[in-house]
């Protein structure tokens, strides 16, 4: 007899579990798994939503594994899935906590030092801000939470991206002076952090980082006339600069929006969410990737492992967070959600 199809699995597992489950799905999904999402969204997007749900017992998480865990910590009640546990991110294991742990017993000596953790970033990483009078923040508000912590406390140590860090600080107009990176394998002397109103842990995204460039948006502004452009806040800061803008995932759909009839847009984020944006808004914008960039943990979730982890929802699936974890790192996500 033939096999059914992942498609046809797919299907037939959302149906007979209703509304005991729910389908989450980040907008780096490929569309060939993005079809299933019940929700889809930005990482600030899926924790609101997360804290929503009511009826739905079990929730499956297309995205990569942080994600998952943040879903766990914000309902522990319920039961956490994801169709394949290495889906990781290198921007969130660029922060282990036992180096930040050292960075601390430095840092933490410097004054009222208030830990923010950008949400792509370990559960552990999450619950030493929570512990230690901080917050988790997205791309989304990062902002707001900044303010935030500076109205809290002196000087903030932002973990794990230097990029979305700076980027920010220098809209809350902080110069380049007032901030410092704290490299693991190279940590700053004393001196050097005297200054440092914000420190700036030493991690980036490689998928946004290194790809996205001075050079990539000048040869965007060359090939396209009057294109605007604008990057993720994960992008480097040099070429936030060169841009027009730049903003979450949530913000650059707006962009997208309020641009006039016909205008060029090249967007600097992975490419799965520029493609849709581009197939979404043809008859608006004329959207053109400012580079093809893909994030690779987040291709290894696919429609056969979904079909899989819906037949199964065993153990191989199932993301769980230490409870010790959970009540530090929850901590942090609702000062979060509360800002
Ligand atoms: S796009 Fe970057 S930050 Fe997002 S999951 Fe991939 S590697 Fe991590």
């Amino acid at each position: 007899m033939a096999k059914d199809s992942p498609h046809k699995i797919i299907l037939d597992r959302k149906k007979a579990l209703g509304g005991r489950m729910v389908i989450l799905g980040h907008h780096y999904q490929a569309d060939e798994v993005i079809r299933y999402a019940d929700f889809i969204g930005d990482s600030l997007e899926l924790a609101r939503k997360v804290s929503e749900i009511k009826q739905a017992q079990i929730i499956v998480f297309c995205g990569v594994l942080f994600m998952a865990q943040t879903a766990v910590i914000l309902a522990p009640d319920k039961h956490v899935y994801i169709p394949d546990k290495h889906a990781g991110c290198p921007l969130a294991d660029a922060a282990a906590i036992d180096d930040v742990l050292r960075a601390w017993e430095v840092i933490g000596e410097l004054g009222r030092v208030i830990p923010i953790t950008y949400v792509n970033s370990s559960a552990e990483i999450k619950a030493f801000c929570g512990r230690n009078g901080g917050a988790v923040c997205t791309s989304g508000n990062a902002l707001k939470v900044l303010k935030w912590a500076f109205a809290q406390g002196e000087r903030v140590f932002f973990l794990p991206d230097q990029n979305l860090g700076r980027n920010t600080a220098r809209t809350l107009g902080l110069p380049d002076q007032e901030m410092a990176i704290w490299d693991p394998l190279n940590p700053p002397l004393p001196k050097a952090l005297e200054n440092a109103r914000v420190i700036l842990w030493h991690g980036w995204c490689p998928v946004h980082a290194p790809v996205m460039t001075v050079r990539g948006v000048e040869e965007a502004r060359r090939h396209h006339e009057n294109v605007k452009v604008i990057v993720h806040p994960e992008a480097d800061p040099e070429t936030v600069m060169a841009s027009d803008a730049f903003g979450s995932t949530a913000q650059i759909i707006d962009y997208v929006k309020a641009q006039p009839l016909g205008t060029r847009v090249a967007i600097g984020t992975e490419i799965n969410m520029v493609r849709r944006l581009s197939e979404s808004y043809h008859a608006i914008v004329n959207i053109v990737p400012l580079v093809e960039s893909a994030c690779a943990d987040m291709a290894k979730i696919t429609p056969e492992k979904l079909a899989c982890c819906l037949m199964e929802l065993t153990e191989d699936y199932r993301v769980r967070v230490p409870e010790n974890v959970i009540a530090d790192a929850r901590l942090a996500l609702e000062r979060m959600l509360r800002i």
